[in-house]
């Protein structure tokens, strides 16, 4: 049992602690969101993410789970302090720092014993150096010279399965040059470590270049297949079967083959961009990061003009009603940072038309991230209540709850038939069987 204190708690903070207490550490999470910190005391948790209610309720039913807004009392009695605050993009595309310095610079002030500071938060390769940098000048200030070390631990959860992730992850990254630590994050991470769980060990630098050489890899491979199935519309292939079939070579693999209206979320855009600033600084430009950035933003350009193109044309969206399902950038989760409907939202509204919006998460996010077009937006109460007297419906992010729709019922209430799957969760034949147009990605 190791005693631990998470910074911030946000998707991973919050995931991250309450795994780690459930792992059976006594942790205290923090947060500078004061407000954040009382829902959480009174048992509300201020994320969509399956399963972690139940996680937090018995770890804090238990006594090895607490909320504080108050730093020193967090890090003052840990072992080991986490820091999982964001690293949001900057306007150079670089990892913003200034969150995980503050951090940073907070351990140093409060430090008595012997403490591992983890860098949980994704950051660009050499931030552990300026971390441990950051730690030591205020130890300085101090006088004090009270010994520690920095780790880095990048996390790979994804939202919607962040509890099963968390829990069941495919490696662990440890990126420590000590000993002393190494053995500190063998007991923190224990409970996997007896299940046989891979650990990854290497230095700082490995271990943060693992997280955004990870995170790359994984949005050209979606971005590949995106213009694989544009390629696929004009040459008449029908992408899903190409998909399928690449993804039986296991040099492939199938996972992220799947095509779409672009990568969105809290992660993928921002990683790509600063990966792509880290190259370009060292000299060394990772093209093929720089190539896939720019043709995710060309696709989610593209799904705005297919539904123009499917509706008749240039100018066929004035004054047309479009039913937008999803709004989120993936299922089961309310997170909508960067997802390609907002992109797509806006370039509807840009053409002239009207929106009716509905997801079952992220109602209370659109409402500000959808801010600049709010005035053509309509927020439904459910999915036929947004297809009702609409021109055409588009599907943007694939909830379970889409993918049963009653076709029928949907033609009955929209005053167009025109079905844009941009999932390619539908089958033509059975959409088309209902009355509807289809029109899919790729196929
Ligand atoms: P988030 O914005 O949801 O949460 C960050 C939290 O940190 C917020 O609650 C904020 O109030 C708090 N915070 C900021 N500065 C603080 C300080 N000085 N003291 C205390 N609290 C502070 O971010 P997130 O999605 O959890 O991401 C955190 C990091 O993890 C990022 O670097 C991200 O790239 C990385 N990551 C995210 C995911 C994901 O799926 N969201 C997955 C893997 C890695």
């Amino acid at each position: 049992m190791t005693s631990i204190a998470v910074i911030g708690t946000g998707y991973v903070g919050l995931v991250s602690g309450a795994c780690l207490a459930d792992f059976g550490n006594t942790v205290i999470c923090v947060d500078n969101n004061a407000e954040k910190v009382d829902s959480l005391r009174r048992g509300i948790i201020p994320i969509f993410e399956p399963g972690l209610d139940a996680v937090v309720a018995r770890n804090v039913q238990a006594g090895r789970l607490a909320f504080t807004a108050g730093i020193d009392e967090a890090v003052k009695n840990s072992a080991v302090a986490f820091i999982a605050v964001g690293t949001p993009p900057a306007d150079d595309g670089s990892a913003d720092l200034r969150y995980v310095e503050e951090a940073a610079r907070s351990i140093g002030r409060i430090i008595e014993n012997y403490t591992v500071v983890v860098d949980k938060s994704t950051v660009p390769v050499g931030t552990g150096r300026r971390v441990a940098a950051w730690i030591g000048e205020e130890l300085d200030k101090r006088g004090r010279g009270t010994a520690f070390d920095v780790v880095s631990n990048p996390e790979f959860l994804r939202e919607g399965s962040a509890v099963q992730d968390f829990t069941h992850p495919d490696r662990v990254v440890i990126g420590s040059e000590s000993e002393r630590a190494r053995q500190l994050m063998k007991d923190v991470y224990r409970a996997l470590y007896l299940n046989e769980t891979p650990y990854i060990e290497t230095n700082l630098e490995s271990a943060e270049m693992i997280k955004y050489a990870s995170n790359a890899f994984l949005a050209v491979k979606i971005t590949f297949i995106n213009e694989v199935a544009n390629l696929c519309e004009k040459a008449g292939a029908n992408v899903q079967d190409v998909a399928k079939a690449m993804g039986r070579d296991g040099r492939i693999g199938a996972k992220f083959l799947h095509p779409g209206p672009g990568y969105g979320g809290s992660c993928f855009p921002k990683d790509t961009r600063a990966m792509a600033k880290t190259g370009r600084d060292h000299g060394e430009p990772l093209s093929i990061v720089e190539t896939t950035i720019r043709a995710n933003e060309r696709q989610k350009q593209r799904m705005t003009a297919k539904i123009e193109a499917g509706l008749g044309g240039p100018g066929s969206l004035a004054g047309k009603i479009i039913a937008v399902l999803g709004l989120a950038f993936k299922p089961n989760t309310d997170d909508m940072r960067e997802s390609p409907a907002i992109a797509i939202c806006e370039g509807l509204v840009r053409r002239g038309a009207k929106l009716r919006v509905w997801d079952p998460a992220a109602m209370k996010e659109a409402a500000w991230r959808l801010a600049s077009v709010k005035d053509s937006l309509f927020f439904a109460q459910d999915e036929y209540d947004a297809v009702k007297g609409a021109h055409a419906l588009a599907l943007l992010t694939e909830w379970n709850q889409f993918r049963n729709l009653n076709l029928v019922r949907v033609k009955s209430l929209l005053a167009l038939p025109c079905f844009f799957d941009l999932r390619n969760v539908y089958k033509r034949e059975e959409v088309e069987t209902a009355g509807l147009d289809y029109f899919g990605v790729g196929k």
